[in-house]
């Protein structure tokens, strides 16, 4: 799985920040930093926090194969 992140809409809510910790963390009050290649067992963290952001900034992939 692969995510990216739009900068330019994220208000730094932190909502992704709280419901998958290990992907996306923020530093400072406005950067936020974030795993592109998800691992597995973090795949329905990232589906929640995706759905959870307040201004859908995250964007989901899907990536067949190695
Ligand atoms: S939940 Fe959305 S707006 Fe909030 S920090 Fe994460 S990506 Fe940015």
């Amino acid at each position: 799985m692969q995510i990216v992140v739009d900068l330019n809409r994220c208000q730094a809510y932190a909502q992704c920040a709280f419901l998958a910790p290990q992907v996306f963390e923020l530093h400072g009050e406005e950067a936020l930093m974030f795993t592109p290649t998800v691992p597995d067992d973090q795949h329905e963290h990232v589906r929640r926090a995706a759905a959870a952001c307040p201004v859908q900034a995250i964007l989901v992939g899907e990536r067949a194969g190695p």
